[in-house]
């Protein structure tokens, strides 16, 4: 039966960072995949993690499994840096929660719930938006719908536009927003811009949902969340798909938090326990060891202070990166085109390249990135700046 199976086209992104790999050209630069990389190139394992991970070696004592819901260190610690210390929502206990298997664990998890809840439930997302979310969504069985959110050619968000299609969401709607550092326009909201979609969501009564992959990388642990926080304080439901992935460097362990906030305790419990139902029924038990890392790092004051650090070394090099190939851009061009790129947040932006002008990049300069001409400018570098505004400039 198996024989009936066609193969399928490896995906284009990872075929961009082999294509890559196999590029004897020294000059070579890889703006494809999206992970982290410091100056040297490397996804570098943090500090505050290697540290946690002897701490839990030296301390463990088996490997049964850990309970459904997850692991309750990691669950406190994750909602407390989210919502922050004091948030009524965590006073009240409104707050459901299970780990997940990283943030698309999470998201699948949560679709599972949106649907049990309400079998044919529509979820909004963002045109442009992550590019696994309406397979990984759409395949859980959520009526997928999408609303404007970036104009590419404006390098800038169609905000007013947005606006519009959000005025049309009602009750029992439910509208993805990523927390922030979008992916993959880089552009995210203003304050003054989240509290809008406050008010309507106060008004028309749909459902927020945030994905949240990149916590911290943006402007800082506190203002990326204003978002998340701001809604929960006016909202009655909120969904949020925490990913550790990025921001703990934790890729490869899968660690993820999927979480409701409910009207009341009482109904943040059933929340909790629909979404361990869900996950039995998907994987039966969430992995341990990503979970623990952050558990551990997040109950100590040392870990934590440590952890804070590196990712602000993070955030700092991803926002000085933009700064300098913003002002590379301008220099190789002669125009302010690119000035975007440096008020842009977290990994991706758009160069708004058409697919011949990315191909030629590839092909004539080895500069590699995906056909969208999304760029991650962590693959940039002091060293390799100046070649790539070049190249760039070269297919203009
Ligand atoms: N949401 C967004 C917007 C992402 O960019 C990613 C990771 N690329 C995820 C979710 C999923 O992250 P994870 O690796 O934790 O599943």
């Amino acid at each position: 039966m198996l024989e009936k199976l066609s193969p399928l086209p490896p995906d284009p992104i990872l075929g961009t960072t082999v294509a890559c790999r196999n590029d004897p050209n020294p000059d070579k630069v890889d703006l494809g995949v999206g992970v982290y990389k410091d100056a040297g190139g490397n996804t570098p394992v943090f500090e505050a993690v290697v540290e946690a991970e002897a701490r839990i070696l030296a301390a463990q004592t088996t490997k049964a499994y850990v309970s459904p819901p997850g692991d309750s260190r990691f669950i406190e610690g994750v909602t407390r840096i989210l919502f922050g210390e004091d948030h009524p929502v965590l006073a009240d206990g409104r707050v459901g929660a299970v780990q997940a298997p990283g943030g698309s664990g999470a998201l699948r998890v949560l679709a599972g719930v949106l649907l049990r809840a309400q079998a044919d439930t529509e979820l909004w997302v963002s045109t442009p938006t992550w590019g696994n979310h309406i397979p990984l969504l759409g395949a859980a069985g959520l009526d997928m719908q999408q609303y404007p959110y970036y104009d590419r050619g404006a390098h800038a968000l169609s905000f007013d536009a947005m606006v519009e299609a959000l005025k049309q969401r009602g009750p029992g709607e439910v509208v993805l927003l990523h927390g922030c550092c979008h992916n993959p326009s880089g552009a995210d909201l203003t304050r003054e811009q989240w509290d809008v979609v406050g008010d309507l969501a106060e008004e028309r009564g749909f459902t927020p949902f945030i994905d949240f992959a990149y916590h911290g990388l943006g402007e800082g642990l506190d203002d990326d969340a204003y978002g998340v926080r701001m809604l929960a304080r006016r909202v009655p439901e909120l969904i949020v798909a925490y990913s550790a992935s990025k921001n703990f460097g934790l890729y490869r362990e899968r660690t993820g938090l999927a979480i409701t906030v409910d009207a009341t305790a009482e109904q943040a419990a059933t929340a909790t326990s629909q979404m361990a139902n869900i996950a039995r029924e998907l994987y039966s038990m969430p992995p341990a060891h990503g979970a623990s890392i952050v558990g551990e790092i997040l109950a100590d004051v040392e870990l934590t202070a440590s952890w804070t650090g590196e990712v602000t070394a993070m955030r700092d090099r991803l926002n000085g990166l933009r700064a300098l190939l913003s002002r590379s851009l301008a220099e190789t061009t002669g125009t302010d085109e690119f000035d975007y790129i440096a008020g842009e947040r977290g990994l991706f932006s758009f160069l708004g390249l058409s697919p011949e002008q990315v191909q030629r990049l590839q092909s004539e300069r080895s500069v590699y990135l995906i056909p969208s001409s999304r760029i991650n400018v962590a693959g940039i570098t002091e060293a390799n700046v100046g070649y790539v505004a070049e190249s760039i400039a070269s297919v203009l």
